[in-house]
């Protein structure tokens, strides 16, 4: 019997019909002779709404109760999803970041995973029960919630498949596959069968928000084979994993666009050695990750520091 860890987007249960489309999907797999665990973001636009409340209260609202407020999202959706299950005649366990000991870092917003246990998910599965997952959420050390970053619930499903040595992680989303572009923006653009975890870390990084770059990343490491699939057809969807030959052969494998960027200049700053490490070390401290770094040509020992980070970390 295999298993399998399927990831299902914001647009994915985006409704209640949506819902009711992805239990019969998972039901659909598991009859295929498969164990399951389910891993579910937010309901599409829930994330956002929420950060708009806490920003209507405060200009800098705290880290710590944000992800309180962000985290409720995929419990939401969780529950549905399991309570949807149950009613099909399918026994179904839901389990939140604590439950499921997915411990992470203090660093609200953007938090690392340490470490998951999954001897619960394990039993659950064992019982023969279908497990339900709320992705984007942690629990730091002090068992305080932390959230993994934005479109992390694809960190959580790698996570999960990695720790349950699954045969597959599926990401099922809007479009049914990785494209040489976003076929959002670009109508032509082509489908891909497959791309290397290095091609996709690539794309990824540079903002084909298709797969969230974290969750690239230790698909890479632990070799966690991903495909990414559409929720709304059967089409074949696109594997990821390590280059073969054929696509070696391949020259430019995509365009990225990222519209969420935000440049910053450091004006006057004196050229002298050590200063570069004095402002980026404390930006990486907090764990943001700066792309893009020019600095000028010097004039009278003073230069101007130009990068790039994220908008949402500005
Ligand atoms: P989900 O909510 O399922 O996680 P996302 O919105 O995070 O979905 O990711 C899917 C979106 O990624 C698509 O709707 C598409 O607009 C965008 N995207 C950007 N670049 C690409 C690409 N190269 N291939 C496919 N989709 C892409
Ligand atoms: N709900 C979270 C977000 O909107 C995580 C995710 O969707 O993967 O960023
Ligand atoms: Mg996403």
């Amino acid at each position: 019997m295999g298993l399998v860890v399927q990831k299902y987007g914001g647009t994915s249960v985006g409704s209640i019909d949506r819902i009711k489309a992805v239990a019969d999907r998972v039901v659909r797999a598991r009859d295929g002779g498969n164990r399951i665990v389910v891993v579910v973001s937010a309901m599409a636009g829930e994330t956002n709404r929420l950060f708009k409340l806490a920003s209507e209260l405060s200009q800098s609202p705290n880290a710590r109760e944000t992800d309180v407020l962000v985290a409720t999202g995929e419990q939401v959706s969780a529950a549905l999803l399991a309570i949807r299950l149950q009613s099909m005649g399918h026994p179904t366990v839901s389990f939140l970041a604590f439950q499921m000991n997915l411990t992470t870092d203090s660093n609200h917003g953007r938090a690392r995973i340490k470490s998951v246990q999954c001897d619960r998910v394990m039993r659950s599965l064992d019982d023969g029960k279908i497990v339900v997952v709320a992705g984007y959420q942690g629990v730091n050390p002090d068992g305080d919630i932390t959230t993994l970053g934005r479109g992390a619930s694809d960190l959580t499903a790698v996570a999960l498949a990695a720790a349950l040595k699954a045969d597959a992680c599926e990401i099922y989303t809007d479009v049914d596959g990785v494209y040489t572009a976003d076929p959002n923006v670009c109508p032509k653009a082509k489908k891909l069968g497959r791309i290397s975890y290095d091609e996709m870390l690539e794309m990824a990084g540079l903002g084909a928000k298709v797969l969230q770059t974290r969750s690239v990343e230790l698909a890479r490491r632990y070799n966690v084979p991903l495909v990414v699939r559409s929720s709304f057809s059967e089409v074949e969807g696109t594997w990821v994993g390590q280059e073969d030959q054929s696509m070696e052969d391949v020259l430019v494998s995509g365009v990225t666009l990222d519209q969420n960027q935000s440049k910053i200049t450091v004006a006057g700053v004196e050229d002298r050695p050590g200063l570069a490490a004095k402002i980026f070390s404390p930006i990486a401290d907090a764990g943001i990750v700066v792309d893009m770094i020019i600095q000028n040509a010097s004039a009278d020992g003073r230069t101007d520091m130009t990068f790039t980070i994220g908008r949402e970390d500005l």
